[in-house]
């Protein structure tokens, strides 16, 4: 079982996927599989790996949300 939690990054975080420096208030997701270490990834490797997803909101615009 895997759980997807979209946070903002407290301070200087580096992505698990592609190593790059996520600045304070980015957004990353942090994925907790049973068995593994847990994951914090990058926007662009949240869109790579399709966690991100275009969605509309309750207004019609265009939103971009976690899983
Ligand atoms: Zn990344």
């Amino acid at each position: 079982m895997s759980r997807l939690t979209g946070l903002l990054v407290t301070g200087d975080m580096v992505c698990d996927g592609c190593g790059v420096t996520m600045k304070h208030l980015e957004r990353y997701a942090f994925i907790c599989e049973d068995g593994r270490a847990p994951e914090r990834l990058c926007e662009s490797c949240s869109w790579e790996r399709e966690l991100l997803k275009k969605k509309k909101d309750d207004k019609g615009r265009d939103i971009e949300t976690f899983l």
